[in-house]
């Protein structure tokens, strides 16, 4: 399996994270903050699903410029897997005309820009030769993280979160796990905005890690950009073992 978070900065490959996008095997995409932008566009066409973890801005920014690159009047539309309320947020606040047209009533005499496939809690799904299970995590707004296994290895995506249990309950429960991407949003002088905003410090990141009963390779994501120098800052004061935070544009292999 093949993994990689797409960079969101321009004019030059950078460390920061401004927007989430994850893709897999170059076929399906976790989230769209920065998938619409990504060159060429030949690698926006070959996404057929698009996982969407929750409706915050981030997470989403670049889903209208994605569907218009992607658009084909004759092809098969692409897939947005999304949780029921997710889909009702996008389509409220992004498709109503206001903000972008609404494809969705355009889609009814013009071929579909994209087609819903609603996500369930547990509940498995195949893509491309990937099964794939939402993981129920505990943010502002109902938000899924993601089990994706290609039946050789399995991997977590845990994103956006505070402190959870019953995702570690799921995941301790699991036969397999290689690898974990956990969210380390906030320094721990901003403790109490991750608490309000519901995300994680080093100090929540390093208990959620030892909910998890598996010896897996962690991965931290979704570091507010300005602040990763005092986060890491933070993490290396508390943890003797080193903390591996994702670059954008790296491909990994599990
Ligand atoms: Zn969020
Ligand atoms: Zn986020």
């Amino acid at each position: 399996m093949k993994i990689q978070v797409i960079e969101s900065t321009v004019g030059q490959s950078a460390r920061h994270q401004f927007a989430v996008s994850y893709v897999i095997n170059d076929t399906v995409a976790i989230d769209a903050g920065c998938i619409g932008f990504m060159h060429p566009i030949a690698r926006q066409q070959r996404l057929s699903h698009v996982l969407l973890t929750h409706s915050h801005f981030d997470h989403i920014a670049s889903l209208p410029v994605f569907l218009e690159n992607v658009y084909s009047t004759t092809g098969v539309p692409v897939v947005l897997c999304a949780g029921e309320e997710t889909q009702r947020a996008v389509q409220s606040h992004v498709f109503n005309d206001e903000v972008w047209p609404d494809l969705i009533r355009i889609a009814q005499t013009e071929p579909p820009f994209f087609t819903w496939q609603t996500l369930r809690e547990s509940e498995t799904f195949s893509i491309n030769g990937l099964s794939v299970t939402p993981i129920r995590l505990n943010h502002l707004i109902p938000t899924f993280g993601f089990l994706i296994d290609d039946g050789h290895t399995s991997v977590a995506i845990v994103s956006d979160t505070a402190p959870v249990t019953q995702a570690w309950d799921f995941l301790n429960r699991q036969p397999r796990l290689n690898a974990v991407f956990l969210e380390l949003s906030f320094p721990e002088s901003m403790a109490e905005l991750a608490r309000r905003t519901m995300h994680l410090t080093p100090t929540t990141f390093l208990r959620e890690q030892r909910k998890l009963k598996k010896d897996v390779d962690w991965f931290a994501v979704h570091l507010k950009a300005t602040l990763r120098e005092e986060i890491l800052g933070d993490f290396s004061a508390i943890s003797d073992s080193p903390i591996v935070v994702v670059e954008p544009g790296t491909e990994y292999s599990f």
